[in-house]
């Protein structure tokens, strides 16, 4: 982890408490997507982790890791594909459902945006529970590929979410 840009994160993000409900501690980025340097630092600071042509596909979790996830892959001259929430993709998809603290939560892939044997890169902007992380590497694997890399720019390490990723070494280029 680059102490540089782990500072920049701290930095640039703003804690917004009790959002979206009373006792969350809101990691908002949106300042440090709006500054044109740390954009660009961000975008680089997870691509750089990863050597060209080891990542056939980006996959970007819903909403931020679209953000993130798009210039990676350009970056990367990977592909893009995005992790939805469930009803938003309009043809036959894989689901993946996971329990959240009140109920559960569905995402979803389309069926042939993950080719047998793709390397893919799931990116976002925060790792907390790590409930949509495992819901998404799940995803991965029903398509047939295999999880190559798994970023994002804030872990919330107090919460363990890493321990929920089976078999993937989740990298954060800020730990919290
Ligand atoms: P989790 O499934 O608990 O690991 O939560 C990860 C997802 O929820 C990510 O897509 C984040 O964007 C969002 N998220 C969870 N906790 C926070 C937080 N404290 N601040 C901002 N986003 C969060």
């Amino acid at each position: 982890m680059s102490a540089d840009l782990s500072d920049l994160i701290k930095a640039g993000l703003r804690d917004v408490p009790d959002f979206p409900r009373p006792g969350v501690v809101f990691k908002d980025i949106t300042g440090l997507l709006a500054d044109a340097a740390s954009l660009r630092a961000v975008v680089e600071g997870i691509a750089r982790r990863y050597a060209p042509g080891t990542v056939d596909t980006v996959l970007g979790l819903e909403a931020r890791g679209f953000i993130l996830g798009a210039p990676v892959a350009l970056e990367l001259g990977a592909g893009f594909v995005p992790v939805r929430k469930a009803g938003k993709l309009p043809r036959e998809t894989y689901q993946a459902t996971y329990d959240l603290e009140y109920g559960s939560a569905t995402v979803e892939i389309h069926t042939d945006a993950v080719q047998p044997g793709s390397r893919v890169l799931i990116v976002d902007d925060v790792l907390a529970t790590g409930g949509t992380g495992e819901a998404a590497v799940r995803l991965v694997r029903q398509a047939g590929g295999t999880v190559v890399g798994f970023s994002v720019l804030i872990e919330l390490g107090f919460l363990e979410g890493r321990r929920r990723l089976t078999d993937v070494e989740p990298h954060a280029l800020a730990v919290l």
